[in-house]
């Protein structure tokens, strides 16, 4: 490690609600020589990012999917040189479809010191606050996560659609708003019941959350209707149910 780099913190901001963010979160975010932010952790706490610190949105780095986390990379590396205390906030948890494993890979190659923070991952939070255990014993004992909206420089689909028809468990699609109905298309094409419960959560845990319920055969349509935005979080699986059991848990912090 070179003597006068600085170190980087690879931060998850949890989904949103700003009280789910961890307390080293907030201690790394106050002391801060440099935060590098996505739009995802949400207003209420990149507005809570103190004034002592260099902002860098990393969303002017926007274009091409892999050349723009290149040139990401290149900014955290470049402000960890100069020998800063550099903070990049992620939303979620960074290296829960973050892309945070690809930061911390090109800081290893770089010679520089980090640490990681782990987040509330939205993928296990947002269903919660809408009243959806992602497992529950009398339903299922299995859960998994995937990105509903792969990487398009991707030739192939990475996803087994056969595999995850057959999953017994409950599956929880991050990314999934655009794909949503090709994504609940292939299910069914692959074997999965159509009258499998859906639930679409969007802003999850933020004072605007919205939760639309239907089935694999009706989600697309109903996000249609609806004007499903991302980012949003898709459960498919019988804890779907649960939803209307166990409710919704809204935040009161205003933004
Ligand atoms: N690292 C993040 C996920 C990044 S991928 C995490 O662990 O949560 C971006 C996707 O996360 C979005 O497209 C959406 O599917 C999901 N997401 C993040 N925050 C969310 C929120 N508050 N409400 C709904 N979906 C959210």
């Amino acid at each position: 490690m070179a003597e006068n780099y600085g170190k980087v913190y690879l931060v998850g901001s949890g989904p949103g609600d700003p009280e789910l963010l961890t307390l080293k979160a907030r201690r790394l975010n106050d002391t801060a020589e440099v935060i590098i932010y996505d739009q995802l952790p949400g207003k209420v706490i990149l507005s809570s990012m103190p004034d002592s610190a260099e902002k860098i949105d990393a969303g002017k780095f926007a274009g091409k999917h892999t050349l723009t986390q290149n040139k990401i990379n290149e900014a955290i590396v470049q402000q960890a040189k100069e020998g800063k205390m550099v903070v990049r906030l992620k939303g979620g948890d960074p290296y829960v479809f973050g892309r945070g494993g690809e930061e911390a890979e090109a800081l290893v190659q770089e010679g520089i010191e980090f640490e990681i923070v782990p987040g509330i991952t939205s993928a296990i939070s947002v269903p919660a606050y809408a009243g959806i255990p992602v497992t529950h014993r009398e339903s299922t004992s299995m859960v998994t996560f995937i990105t509903g909206h792969e990487d398009p420089t991707k030739e192939e689909s990475g996803l087994n659609w056969d595999a995850l028809a057959k999953f017994e468990g409950t599956i929880v699609i991050l990314m999934g708003v655009k794909m949503l109905r090709r994504n609940a298309e292939e299910l069914i094409k692959n074997g999965k019941d159509s009258e499998t419960p859906v639930a679409l959560i969007e802003r999850g845990t933020r004072p605007d959350q919205r939760v639309t319920v239907g089935t694999l055969a009706s989600i697309a349509d109903l996000a249609e209707e609806r004007g499903v935005k991302a980012p949003a979080i898709t459960v498919v699986g019988d804890v779907v149910r649960l939803h209307d059991i166990l409710g919704e848990q809204l935040t009161g912090t205003e933004f």
